[in-house]
């Protein structure tokens, strides 16, 4: 398949790259970056493009994968950054659209991006894809929001699957590249009370799910792309700590938290517990479904 990706460099969206080159697909990757950096994150023969304008009405895409979005963790949550959040996400996500409509014959499916965040944070709930928002905080309407402008295509009669993805953990990057090496120094911490919800999933998990998405043709809808078991902040501390042998005695309060990073500390102390429940209804096997498993194979 040709296969258009935004985020294709990022880092769910490099290693599915890879994992869909070695399949023998064929990518095109939207890309801020000069050629040579996004290349870097990119298997050999990907074209780079800087637009939409860049593909002709008559190329011959037959998949899109949407992943763009600027870093939730980069930064406090100015109005003016999550603006940014938003239109990297939303705004990116609309201009699709045009380009599905002109181009002479449309994909047949879109896979799009999203996560538990969907649900706000919503204490102990069991949420699945049937799950509505417990509370509509800023992570409620980014998700919602992206998730609606990726329902104009199904409009174009393009089949549409949203994974309201948990967080990855993959080795070089994501979630587990910022606490690492605090980890491996004996300075982990558990964030405030430790019982806010934390839904994972490991990155070969994901990948095979999105692939999945593409290939098969009655995977349509909503699905959560999180791992069976759900842990709370302070099991995954304290497996996470016993990954790496090292002692997790320490605590960050909540009240430090809010005042370093303001809303934005609503990430790390609020939650989801979200299960996978459409995903094992359609018999997909998790590679990871035990964080144990997941970290022995990432630490
Ligand atoms: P990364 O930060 O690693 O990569 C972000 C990607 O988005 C890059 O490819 C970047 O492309 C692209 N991008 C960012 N801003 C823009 C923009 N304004 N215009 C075009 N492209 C843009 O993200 P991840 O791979 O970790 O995540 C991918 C998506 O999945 C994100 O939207 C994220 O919110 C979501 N997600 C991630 C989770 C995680 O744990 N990692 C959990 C749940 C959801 P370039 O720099 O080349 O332009």
């Amino acid at each position: 398949m040709n296969i258009l990706m935004t985020g294709g460099t990022g880092f769910i969206g490099g290693a599915l790259g890879h994992h869909l080159h070695s399949l023998g697909h064929r990518l095109v990757v939207l890309s801020r970056q000069s050629q040579q950096r996004a290349l870097a994150s990119c298997p050999p023969g990907t074209r780079i493009i800087a637009s939409f304008d860049d593909i002709a009405d008559d190329e011959a895409l037959d998949a899109v994968v949407n992943l763009a979005g600027e870093s939730l963790f980069s930064r406090r949550w100015s109005a003016a950054r999550k603006q940014r959040l938003l239109d990297s996400r939303v705004g990116l996500t609309r201009d699709l659209v045009p380009l599905m409509r002109r181009l002479r014959q449309p994909p047949a499916v879109m896979v799009s991006g999203s996560a538990v965040g969907f649900y706000g944070d919503a204490g102990d709930a069991e949420l699945t894809e049937r799950s509505s928002a417990r509370r509509k905080d800023f992570g409620y309407r980014l998700c919602d929001a992206w998730e609606q402008a990726a329902r104009e295509v199904t409009g174009l009669g393009i089949r549409l699957a949203i994974v309201r993805t948990g967080v990855v953990l993959g080795a070089n990057g994501g979630m587990l590249a910022r606490l690492l090496p605090a980890y491996r120094l004996g300075l982990g911490m558990r964030l405030g009370n430790g019982e806010q919800w934390l839904s994972w999933i490991h990155r070969d998990d994901l990948v095979a799910i999105l692939t999945r998405a593409l290939a098969a043709p009655g995977v349509e809808g909503v699905f959560n792309g999180t791992a069976p078991e759900p842990v709370t902040q302070r099991e995954f501390h304290h497996t996470l700590a016993r990954a790496v042998r090292r002692p997790a005695p320490w605590v960050m309060p909540a009240p430090v938290l809010r005042l370093a990073l303001g809303e934005m500390s609503q990430l790390m102390l609020g939650g989801q517990r979200a299960y996978p429940r459409r995903l094992e209804e359609q018999g997909f096997v998790f590679r990871y479904p035990h964080l144990e498993q997941a970290l022995a194979d990432l630490v």
